[in-house]
């Protein structure tokens, strides 16, 4: 029995392979003996399973590349694929415009 350990658990992209939180991430699973790949957001099902980030460009990139078409794209399922533009579509409507303040420099004459 592991206690008390709380640490923030990373988990990686397959496509571009960047460790995040598993909350930045969409987990998607082939269930053991299917040859389908579905979305596994709760990660309820047991498989074969990966995580995408919730960016457009790494779905794009899933579906266009060749490797990763061919190990995963092919695989979806057009109810998978129009659930993983849900996700983006209802993120992205969601996404506060984060302006970044601005230190205030302290200008000094030279
Ligand atoms: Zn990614």
């Amino acid at each position: 029995m592991a206690s008390g350990s709380t640490r923030v658990i990373k988990r990686m992209c397959t496509v571009c392979r960047a460790l995040k939180d598993r909350t930045e991430l969409i987990r998607l699973v082939k269930p053991t003996g299917a040859v389908q790949i579905i979305p596994n957001p709760d990660g309820s099902i047991s498989g074969k399973g990966f995580y995408i980030c919730r960016q457009a460009d790494c779905l794009n990139k899933l579906q266009k590349d060749k490797r990763l078409r061919k190990n995963f794209s092919t695989k979806l399922t057009p109810e998978t694929t129009a659930w993983l533009q849900e996700q983006l579509n209802s993120e992205s409507a969601e996404t506060a415009e984060i302006s970044p303040t601005s230190c205030d420099e302290e200008v000094k004459d030279l």
